[in-house]
């Protein structure tokens, strides 16, 4: 099992329980949307993986090791966050800078930083925009640059806010293309998302939250029968 967090509780300083016993397992190569009203603590959980926030109580397994010890920049190893807002992410003054960044990082030797961002730049249809400044860019490509640079740091976690938000048809298509490829290849993709027809058609499993606890989890189709 890739993930596995249980009994996860975590309170904000003002008091606002955002997520209260949570539990669950994921396997490798799954595909995971996570769905709730607002407020229901998706976001919470999701920057619990990537070592935003840390647990009051309970815990969070990824690969075999809690995080609780682990440093941010050794979680992001194993788990790549996509930010709904690609400008919370995007820093370089150029695509190919931005893309660059991770797996430099990271310390992957340069034959491999080559093929990963190669690779994660044909995977984004951003090959043509190398030299492109990020900020020049229309939101959607924004969108796909944060998808590439966290794609080129290869971790078997990827975890997306919002994928589809602000997407045309098109970069919809091409990302579901790349949930699908990503699982096939074994990877575990958790997508945070109120995008239903996205669900159905690219996910196995949905997680709904609400108030901080889960209240449904089992394939996508008795979600959709459900809804
Ligand atoms: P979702 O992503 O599902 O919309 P969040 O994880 O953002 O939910 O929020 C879960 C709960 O935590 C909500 O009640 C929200 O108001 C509260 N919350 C979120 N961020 C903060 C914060 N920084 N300080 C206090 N409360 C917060
Ligand atoms: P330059 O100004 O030389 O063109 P960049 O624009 O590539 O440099 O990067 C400016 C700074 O932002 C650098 O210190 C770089 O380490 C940092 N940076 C670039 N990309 C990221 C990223 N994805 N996340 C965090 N920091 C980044």
């Amino acid at each position: 099992m890739i993930l596995r967090i249980d009994s996860l509780t975590f309170r904000y300083p003002n008091g606002t329980t955002a997520l209260d016993g949570v539990s669950f397992g994921v396997e490798a190569g799954e595909r995971v949307a996570l769905v709730g009203p607002n407020g229901a603590g998706k976001s919470t959980l999701a920057r619990h993986l990537i070592g935003i926030e840390r647990p009051a109580s309970g815990t969070i397994e990824i690969d075999g090791r809690r995080t609780d010890g682990l440093a941010i920049a050794e979680l992001a190893r194993t788990v790549g966050f996509v930010f709904q807002n690609p400008d919370d992410q995007l820093h370089a003054s150029s695509v190919a800078k931005e893309v660059g960044f991770g797996p430099r990082n990271l310390r992957f030797a340069p034959d491999r930083r080559k093929e990963l961002v190669e690779s994660a730049l044909r995977r984004t249809g951003l090959t043509d925009l190398v030299d492109a400044h990020p900020h020049h860019l229309s939101l959607g490509e924004r969108k796909r640059v944060a998808l590439a640079s966290v794609l080129a740091m290869d971790t078997p976690v990827v975890v997306l806010d919002e994928p589809t938000t602000g997407q045309d048809h098109r970069s919809v298509a091409l990302l579901g293309n790349l949930v699908d490829e990503l699982a096939a290849e074994g990877r575990t993709v958790l997508a945070v998302t109120h995008d239903m027809d996205f669900c159905a058609e690219h996910f196995d499993r949905v997680i709904a939250l609400e108030d901080g606890r889960i209240v449904a989890d089992g394939p996508v189709e008795h979600w959709l029968a459900r809804a």
